[in-house]
């Protein structure tokens, strides 16, 4: 008997009403129920949640991403008010190490106007705590932010975005949904998809889609019809399309049965850089990179932002240096993740 949380039987009997759901729809439901979704009451981040990121393994990696974009703000010719916008800002620990690294360059946080755009109430909570002193407005969507010029980060939120799944079987892509099984839920090969364009698959290939991300994507270029915009995406995720299947579940930072104590996990899926890339050169944008971490980090400077950190405080270099390797490392993040830059009316991004 598999593991049951309070979402199996609202899974359950929405699958016996409606029939199997597709791969995109119970990703959703875990994530996104408003009563028991992941991401609405469960505190994810850090050593006693499911997983740890970037910002909270070191807080050099907010500081780089801060002059990242008060130089992006400069080169955009130092718009006053312009959007400050963070996808999925976590516990605000990003922003934070940001701003106070971006206090150098002057004018950059008087005209900063900060967005953040989050679901959780928990880490809504956290990000007030962190940053209230910069008068936040939060958002459900990019549909609320008011058209400005834009700098948008998303670190490890693309991953969050459920994605569809199609399976080749028996001579045809088939959309993979989740039915029910005797002892919990089980993946199934479909009916036949009406995608265009598909290619010959081998029996039992996996493909990936992610309708939210290419929407937003989409939103980020209306926004860039009449205003400089700059986007920077961060995530875990392959460069070229047709790595399989990549959805993934962890709980207490170790793998787990994705389609186990649904709403329990935290559900992800790698992101699919080269499809983004090919639909934001679709609509207009400029594509900068996929670059990976470590190269983005060092270019941008992280190495003498670590050595003037242990300067200053040579207690806390071995700490300091272990954080910085680890970010940096293509054995630890420096290669699993990479960067990529979506812009528009904007000289060319640095450091790509
Ligand atoms: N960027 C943070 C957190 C990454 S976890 C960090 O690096 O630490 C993913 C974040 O996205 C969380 O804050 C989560 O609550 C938020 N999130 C997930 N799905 C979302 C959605 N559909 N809309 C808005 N926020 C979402």
């Amino acid at each position: 008997m598999s593991a049951v949380s309070p979402l199996t039987a609202k899974l359950k009997a929405k699958i016996e009403a409606d029939g199997p759901l597709t791969v995109e729809t119970f990703m959703d439901i875990c994530l996104n129920d408003p009563e028991h979704g992941y991401y609405r009451v469960a505190t994810p981040i850090g050593r006693g949640g499911d997983f740890i990121t970037a910002p909270e393994i070191s807080q050099t990696f907010g500081e780089m991403i801060g002059l990242w974009a008060a130089d992006m703000w400069r080169s955009m010719g130092q718009p006053k008010p312009f959007n400050l916008i963070e996808f999925g800002p976590g516990r605000g620990t990003l922003m934070a190490d940001a701003l106070r690294a971006g206090r150098i360059v002057p004018g950059f946080l008087e005209a900063v106007e900060l967005h953040l755009i989050e679901t959780s109430k928990t880490l809504r909570a956290e990000q007030e705590r962190q940053l209230c002193v910069y008068h936040p407005h939060w958002h459900e969507g990019l549909a609320t932010v008011p058209p400005r010029p834009s700098i948008a980060i998303a670190n490890e939120f693309f991953d969050a975005l459920p994605i569809r799944q199609i399976v080749y079987q028996d001579g045809a892509w088939r959309e993979r949904r989740v039915g029910l099984a005797n002892t919990g839920f089980h993946f199934l090969a479909a009916e036949e998809t009406m995608m265009a364009g598909l290619p010959h698959g081998e029996e039992g290939e996996v493909k990936e889609i992610c309708p939210s991300a290419l929407r937003l994507i989409e939103d980020m270029a209306l926004i860039a019809e009449l205003h400089p915009l700059v986007m920077l995406i961060i995530d875990y995720g392959h460069r070229e399309a047709g790595s399989g299947d990549t959805l993934q579940a962890v709980a207490r930072h170790r793998f787990a049965d994705p389609l186990n104590m649904p709403g329990r996990l935290d559900l992800s899926a790698h992101v699919d850089f080269a499809g983004l890339a090919e639909h934001g050169r679709g609509l207009g944008l400029r594509v900068s990179g996929p670059l990976e971490l470590g190269l983005f980090l060092t270019r941008l400077g992280i190495g003498e932002r670590l050595q003037r950190l242990c300067h200053a405080a040579p207690e806390q270099a071995e700490g300091l240096r272990a954080g910085v390797r680890r970010l940096i490392s293509p054995a630890h993040m420096g290669a699993l993740f990479q960067v990529m830059a979506l812009s528009a009316h904007a000289p060319a991004p640095i450091p790509f």
